[in-house]
């Protein structure tokens, strides 16, 4: 069989690699420190599973609108304008199988063959991967430790140009957990709607932001008609397993995603947009409960990396992963991540999994037990001491 050659374009996300390779080492017997995946390791709270249940038991099993049952498009307008302070009308609003779609339809429908997409690198892999597939030309913006991971402004003001056609941006941030403040949205905003570039804004992450006020780029003026506004129920909610995502965007736009969606998924599961439904509306409280328990998590594996040798953490502001410098250890950071899940049963990701910008660091996710973060430390702090 021969591929289209499209398909050499196409990248992947390593977190799942390493997570069937941790998976493998476990069927032979091995006892392994997950820090690699980046899913809660919460159940769904009882009401978003009950509100599942009782769509199914009414019916809700059978093909839905390909843009979203209406009552869950209205749901998440609201939801949206609530929490960023813009109205949003259900009709600018899709529901889709994952945060993911999003981005791949997005970029599917903006990006010509030659069309450059500003990124952030390190960055979700996924970016860099389908601005690729599209035939589009990644332009990525470092992310810098010194400057808490935010975007380079200066460089990314450089790396505008008449051929930029998409700008993402990811705040609070995968791998690094850096937040972008309203001071750099500002600038990032100004550029776009100088130049009337639409920025897709992966706000995933909002809900796990430990310090400061949340600030999206959607309210900020001249973005309302320019941004694809990308969250979901994965992460805030503990949904991963259900795939339940959804994008903001201008109408003309929301148009063709939903021609995408037609011609792909024809439409979310309804009873899965049921239970969406439900944890919007519903009650809080295991959100919240949940995101203290992160903040805890957070603080114990910074404060535990930086006692190790070779080995300096940033305190990461939002989502739940942190990203510390092992240049101090004076290898890659690919091999110390493979050697770490081999040797000493540990596994993260490399830096390098994220962009060539990740080179010197790797990612732990705090998605695991206090106790399970502690191990980990433990068995780190052993594998760097007695490293040859
Ligand atoms: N965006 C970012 C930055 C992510 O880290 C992830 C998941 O890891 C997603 C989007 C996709 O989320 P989902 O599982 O809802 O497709």
């Amino acid at each position: 069989m021969t591929f289209a050659a499209r398909m050499a374009r196409l990248g992947t996300e390593s977190a799942f690699e390493v997570l069937a390779r941790a998976r493998a080492l476990e069927r032979a017997g091995r006892q392994i420190v997950h820090l690699e995946i980046g899913e809660p390791d919460f159940d769904t709270p009882a009401n978003i599973r009950d509100a599942a249940k009782k769509a199914l038991d009414n019916g809700y099993t059978h093909y839905g609108p390909s843009a979203g049952l209406p009552e869950t498009r209205k749901a998440v307008a609201e939801y949206i304008s609530k929490t960023r302070g813009v109205t949003v009308l259900p009709e600018e609003t899709l529901i889709v199988p994952g945060g993911k779609p999003i981005i791949f339809f997005t970029i599917l429908a903006l990006i010509d063959a030659g069309d450059e997409v500003i990124y952030p690198n390190p960055g979700f892999p996924i970016y860099e991967s389908v601005i690729n597939f599209a035939g589009g030309v990644p332009v990525p913006i470092p992310l810098r430790e010194e400057s808490g991971f935010g975007f380079d402004l200066t460089l990314f003001e450089r790396r505008v140009s008449p051929r930029t056609r998409l700008i993402i941006i990811n705040s609070p941030q995968n791998p690094t957990g850096g937040v972008l403040d309203l001071g750099q949205l500002e600038r990032i905003a100004a550029l776009a709607a100088a130049r009337g570039i639409p920025v897709l804004a992966d706000e995933i992450y909002r809900q796990f932001l430990y310090e400061g006020e949340f600030a999206s780029i959607l309210s900020l003026p001249g973005m309302r008609e320019r941004t694809i506004l990308l969250d979901g129920f994965s992460k805030s909610y503990a949904m991963t397993g259900w795939r339940l995502g959804y994008g903001v965007m201008p109408v003309p736009l929301a148009e063709q995603v939903t021609r995408l969606m037609v011609n792909s998924a024809s439409c979310t599961a309804s009873f899965v947009q049921l239970a969406g439904l439900a944890a919007l509306q519903g009650d809080q409280t295991p959100v919240a409960r949940m995101v203290a328990e992160f903040k805890r998590r957070r603080d114990l594996l910074v404060d535990g990396l930086n006692r190790l040798p070779g080995v300096r953490c940033a305190r990461p502001r939002g989502a739940f992963y942190v990203f510390p410098s092992i240049t101090g250890t004076g290898r890659p950071s690919a091999e110390v991540a493979e050697r770490l899940l081999a040797e000493a049963g540990v596994a993260a990701l490399s830096g390098t999994a994220f962009g060539a910008h990740g080179e010197g660091y790797l990612r732990f996710s705090y998605a695991s037990s206090l106790e399970r973060i502690r191990e980990g430390l433990d068995r780190l702090g052993r594998f760097l001491a007695t490293r040859p």
